[in-house]
């Protein structure tokens, strides 16, 4: 997490990261198991394995299924984007996003079927060309690649900032930083608005 997706929340729910943390060690702890339990069968494939495994992963899916997405690791942040953008092509009013850095983020199936849309530099939209559902928005500038908490369902969502709040039309009172338009890290003005 970069620090100002964490930062500025005086509401920030501490028990909550606390618990999850818990059980992310529990389920670690779980793997490691299971890691042993194949290392003992064979232990050539085991180290290999728990490599592979000693990392969190998140899969997801388009709105028919033809193309599977897998994100791993954690993200660098999340948050809610309100641009006119985000609005316009999502359909929604906010945008949830989870930034990954792009090796972390893998189409694991379905390749062939996403289709991209790019208006922009900053923004590489990409859709599953079957049914239109949206599942990411690569961002070659920031090095970073939004998969839309939406296409991620099993990542637990813990929004740390607001984005081009400017635009918003839909205002949200939950005490987290509402920044303008980006922090300056992102090349933003750095500007925040109040609640
Ligand atoms: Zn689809
Ligand atoms: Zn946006």
């Amino acid at each position: 997490m970069t620090r100002w997706a964490r930062g500025g929340s005086r509401r920030a729910p501490y028990d909550h990261h606390r618990r999850q943390r818990a059980a992310k060690v529990v389920s670690l702890v779980e793997r490691a198991q299971r890691d042993v339990a194949v290392a003992k069968k064979s232990p050539e494939r085991s180290s290999k394995q728990g490599r592979l495994t000693a990392m969190a992963k998140y899969s997801g899916e388009c709105f028919c299924g033809a193309v599977q997405v897998e994100a791993s690791g954690e993200p660098e942040a999340m948050g809610y984007c309100h641009c006119r953008s985000c609005r316009s092509w999502s359909g929604g009013p906010i945008n949830a996003f989870s930034l990954w850095k792009p090796d972390a983020v893998k189409i694991t199936s379905g390749a062939e079927h996403v289709g991209m849309f790019q208006k922009t530099p900053v923004s590489q939209r990409q859709y599953c060309k079957k049914c239109g559902g949206h599942l990411l928005t690569n961002h070659p500038p920031l090095g970073l690649v939004d998969v839309f908490s939406a296409t991620l369902p099993t990542l637990k969502y813990t929004p740390g900032v607001h984005v081009n709040y400017a635009e918003t039309v839909l205002p949200m009172k939950d005490g987290l930083p509402k920044f303008k338009d980006f922090p300056a890290e992102f090349g933003g003005s750095g500007e925040q608005i109040a609640e």
